[in-house]
């Protein structure tokens, strides 16, 4: 069995490849470049489009296909970006960007620093059906950034319990305290499974 990947996010990729202990390929290694629309309201129903749109295109019933959504969410701002996280600044928008507008938004509101969590839904799709599992990971958005580790929001994150932000923070840091390793951890016996 082989493990797909269904996302075209380097920072994602990498992460998953660094804590998968089975060797695992990006979709677009098989398929080239495919646009897939994420026009669900959860993570879940996100993850879901993206691993049964790549799992049908593939139309090989050896594969395992994994996707990952995620975002940032802002209690203080109605939980956005949430599933938004990725276009935050619009359409087509930079990691850079989006980065950039949360930081003006915590200047606009006047805060310094304000609760946040990163959401990861990881979701599973294979010839024996589908499984969505998630992480969390709490803490604080600052309204600056630190450090250049990391990708997306991290140089804002100051995880709970840490003073360093996820930009400053080793990436075995964020590995064992991460929303994506957390959910990863509840899809591995899943994958394990699938694959026998
Ligand atoms: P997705 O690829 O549609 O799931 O978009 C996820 C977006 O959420 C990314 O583009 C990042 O902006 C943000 N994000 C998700 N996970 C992380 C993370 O671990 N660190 C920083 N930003 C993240």
């Amino acid at each position: 069995m082989k493990i797909v990947l269904a996302t075209g996010n380097k920072g994602k990729l990498r992460e998953f490849k660094n804590m998968c202990e089975t060797d695992v390929i990006a979709f677009s290694e098989i398929l080239g470049d495919i646009e897939i629309v994420e026009d669900a309201e959860t993570f879940k129903g996100n993850a879901l489009i993206k691993a049964q749109t790549i799992y049908e295109k593939l139309k090989d019933e050896n594969c395992i296909v994994v996707s990952d959504d995620s975002g940032i969410s802002v209690p203080l701002f109605g939980g956005t970006p949430g599933v938004y996280s990725a276009r935050y600044a619009g359409e087509g928008s930079t990691d850079k960007e989006n980065l950039a507008k949360l930081v003006a938004s915590l200047k606009e509101a006047g805060v310094e620093k304000t609760p946040a969590y990163y959401t990861a839904a990881i979701a599973i799709v294979s010839k024996y059906g589908e499984y969505v599992v998630h992480g969390w990971m709490h803490g604080d958005v600052l309204n600056s950034t630190r450090g250049d580790k990391g990708f997306g929001y991290d140089p804002m994150f100051v995880p709970a319990g840490y003073e360093q932000t996820l930009g400053e923070l080793e990436d075995e840091v964020k590995k064992a305290i991460s929303h994506r390793g957390k959910a990863l951890e509840l899809a591995k016996p899943i994958i394990k499974m699938l694959q026998r």
